[in-house]
């Protein structure tokens, strides 16, 4: 199979703008795809924006970042993403929106294209099964901010090839990540371990055992984790937390996994974090 070239990124969000701007980075032409231009606008502007700070590190010229940018191509309507060779989908984390993607996507790229999706907890074999390539369906998972964590989790549904499997791998050490290659099951492996963390930290919060402050702290100081579990939380947002605990909860069936009431309320109240300026701590 010739080398993949061109991408198409679909939703331009918090995660679309960063997997675009490392695809940009390494070289590729990046058709970017939202549902509106300006979103499109303000996504290209952050990635811009994340680009010239990597160029004030030293890691990047003037030039290259031009450069990288320019390769960014904005998209409203899908049909003009029919030139992709690779798509990833990072588009709202809802169910509805990615199987109606999936099929939709299906019939516009080419019979070859690979089909990713960025979900951090839906299933990869249920979206495989809305298309007719299931084989060449398959889940790459990118953190949080994308160009500057390492670690892509690459993930078989039940039917994704061998080969798919490998383009996939080889396209993540194309972007300068590291790879690692996990089976579909709820919250993958990262969520599956990360959100009990949180989930239990919230729990010795609303139980009273310790501050959030003393929680994170515990984590820091006796563990070695760069950030604790409420600051983590705060940052990917409680809302996605308790979406992804509702998902690991409902596929795996253990009680162990239930919502503590305490983040379910938080998010009731409309403290979801860092975007929203309150969550266990005020930004
Ligand atoms: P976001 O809300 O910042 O962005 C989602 C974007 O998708 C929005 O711009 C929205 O307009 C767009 N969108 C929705 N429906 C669309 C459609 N039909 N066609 C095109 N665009 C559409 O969300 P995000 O945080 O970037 O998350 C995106 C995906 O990445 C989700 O599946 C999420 O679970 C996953 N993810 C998020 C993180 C994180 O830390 N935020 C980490 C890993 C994976």
């Amino acid at each position: 199979m010739s080398p993949i070239q061109t991408v198409a990124i679909i939703g331009a969000g918090t995660m679309g703008g960063g997997i675009a701007h490392i695809f940009a980075r390494s070289g590729f032409a990046v058709l970017l795809c939202d549902i509106d231009q300006t979103l499109l606008d303000k996504s290209l502007a952050r990635i811009r924006t994340n680009l010239g700070r990597e160029a004030a590190k030293g890691k990047l010229t003037s030039d290259e970042v031009e450069a990288a940018a320019a390769r960014i191509h904005l998209i409203t309507d899908r049909d003009q993403l029919s030139q992709a060779e690779f798509a990833i989908e990072a588009a709202s984390e809802r169910l509805e929106i990615k199987s109606e993607l999936f099929r939709s996507l299906d019939t516009i790229l080419p019979p070859s294209a690979i089909l990713a999706t960025n979900t951090s907890s839906i299933s990869i074999t249920k979206l495989a099964a809305q298309t007719n390539r299931p084989t060449q369906v398959i889940g790459m998972h990118f953190f949080n901010p994308v160009p500057v964590m390492a670690l892509v989790e690459i993930i078989h549904g039940l039917q994704t090839s061998q080969t798919t499997f490998e383009t996939v791998r080889d396209l993540a050490v194309r972007l300068g990540k590291t790879p690692i290659e996990v089976n579909d099951s709820p919250g993958f492996v990262s969520n599956r371990v990360l959100m009990p963390l949180i989930n239990e930290a919230a729990f010795t919060v609303m139980e009273g055992i310790a501050t959030a402050e003393a929680v994170d702290q515990v984590f820091q100081l006796g563990m070695a984790h760069p950030m604790g579990p409420l600051t983590l939380a705060d940052f990917i947002g409680l809302d996605v937390c308790v979406d992804i605990l509702r998902v690991l909860h409902q596929g795996l069936g253990d009680p162990k996994y239930r919502p503590c009431p305490l983040l379910v309320r938080m998010v009731d109240a409309g403290w979801l974090g860092r975007k929203s300026g309150r969550g266990f701590y005020t930004y």
